[in-house]
This record gives structure tokens, sequence and C-alpha cells, in this order.
């Protein structure tokens, strides 16, 4: 579904990323690790074309896209959910999931996929016509998500879902991102700091170090590594 042939990316003259390849087939949910500033975001904001990278290729069902700009990736069907949830905090709940279904031509659905994001996150139809920026952390981070899944992406890529919350609420999410998979079929990206979390949802596993993959492996696999459980795992 998604192919990353040796990318390049700059900030200026440094080069975040140094030559990343990656693969991710359509329905699996797959974990990019690694620590603070190994260039994870990165990783996203150049696959959604936020940060395009100066070299290499980004394929999506066999289209590059590394050219293209955010707002005709997100129509091919890539949605991104960026670090820290930056939902629209003056909009309403309905709006802000309004605004996620912008860019959607078949607007007959929409009805029918926000009672789904209802379902998903009851909070949220209780809060509809309360403003975004009055949530608690995890009700943003909820609305954040049920945003990016009201674009009905293909391809879901969140970032630090888990930063900050509270344990309860990270477990509710982690278990929706896992349903939202296997019910809807949405190929899941997630970059994540807490790897061990990550890697108990995740089907496979990358690790970053610096700009670069170092390992890549299944996601049991990756959790029984001793690197790994050494540098990421903290045991
Ligand atoms: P974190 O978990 O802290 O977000 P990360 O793995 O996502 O870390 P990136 O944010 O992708 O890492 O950063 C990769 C590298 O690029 C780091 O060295 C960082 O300092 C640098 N970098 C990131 N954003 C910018 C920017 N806007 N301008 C310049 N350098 C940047």
């Amino acid at each position: 579904m998604l192919k990353l042939k040796d990318i390049r990316t700059f900030y200026g003259n440094i080069m975040a990323l140094k030559g990343v390849s990656m693969d991710i087939s359509e329905g699996e949910i797959i974990t990019l690790i690694g620590a603070n500033g190994a260039g994870k975001s990165t990783t996203l904001m150049s696959i959604c074309g936020i940060v395009p990278p100066r070299s290499g290729e980004i394929l999506f069902m066999g289209k590059p896209i590394q050219h293209m700009k955010p707002d005709r990736i997100v129509s091919l069907g890539i949605s991104q959910v960026p670090e820290g949830r930056r939902i629209f905090p003056y909009l309403t709940v309905l709006e802000n999931l309004d605004m996620g279904a912008f860019l959607r031509n078949d607007k007959e659905n929409v009805k029918r996929d926000l009672e789904y994001i209802f379902e998903l996150f009851p909070i949220l139809a209780e809060r509809r016509y309360q403003t975004g920026g009055t949530l608690s952390g995890g009700e943003q981070q909820m609305l954040a998500i049920s945003r990016a899944l009201m674009a009905k992406p293909r391809l879901l890529l969140l970032d630090e879902p888990s930063l900050g919350l509270a344990p309860l609420v990270v477990k509710q999410i982690f278990d929706i991102i896992t349903k939202v998979n296997s019910e809807q079929g949405t190929t899941i990206f997630l970059v994540e700091q807490n790897a061990n979390l990550a890697l108990k949802v995740a089907h496979r596993g990358y690790v970053m170090e610096n700009g670069r993959i170092t390992l890549s492996d299944n996601a049991a696999s990756l959790l029984s590594n001793e690197d790994v459980k050494k540098a990421y795992l903290g045991l």
C-alpha cells in the first residue's frame, strides 16, 4: 500500500531522514519506534507532504506522491493525526468532525460515519456541542483521531497518540485503534515513543535511530529482541 524508497528529508542543511525505506501492506498496523529526535515525526510529515523528501520516492497504491500537496494526499486516502492533537479549539466537536469530512466526495455517507465515530467514542457524542478547547487531553486526542477518521482514510498516520495521557485513557485509545483496523480494515501507521504499548498492538515494527531504520521485524520478535528491550522497553 505504501512504499518509502530511500527517502532523504532535510530541514535547511540538516538531513533528518538519511535514506529511509519502508513497506506497509493494506490492513496492517505498523509501528515506528525510536528515541526523541530519531526522525519519526519527520517520516510522517514526509509521507503526508508537509515536509516533502528531497530525494527518494514515496508510492501510495503504486502511485508516486512525494511531489503532491498535502490536500491532494489526503484526498487519495491518507490522513494524519499530528503530535499534540491539533484540533480546532474554538469549533465545536461536531464542527471539528465536519472539517475532517471536508474533502470527501461521498457526502451521503458522512452521517453514517459520524454515527460510527459516536459509537467508538460515546463521550464525543455527549459533548458534540462543546468547543474542542474545553475538552480534556484524552477527549481532544479522541477528537483528533475521529476527525482524521471522518476523512475515511485507507491509511491513518498517528503521531504519538499516547503522549501526556493517563494510562487508562491510553488503553481506551489503543483499543479503538485496534478496533478501527479490524472492523474497517483501515491500515494504521503508528509512531510511538511508548514502544511497549505500540508493539503490543502492531503486527510489525520498524526501529529508527538518527534518521535511519536500524531494525525491522514482526512485533512479537521486536518485543523479545534483547537490543530493543534494553534501548526502548526499559528492561
Ligand atoms: P520526537 O519524538 O521528539 O518528536 P522524532 O523521532 O519524531 O522525535 P523528529 O521530530 O522527526 O524526531 O526530528 C528529527 C530531527 O530533525 C531532529 O534532529 C530534530 O531536531 C530535527 N527537526 C525536527 N523538526 C525540525 C524543524 N522544524 N527545523 C529544524 N530541525 C528540525
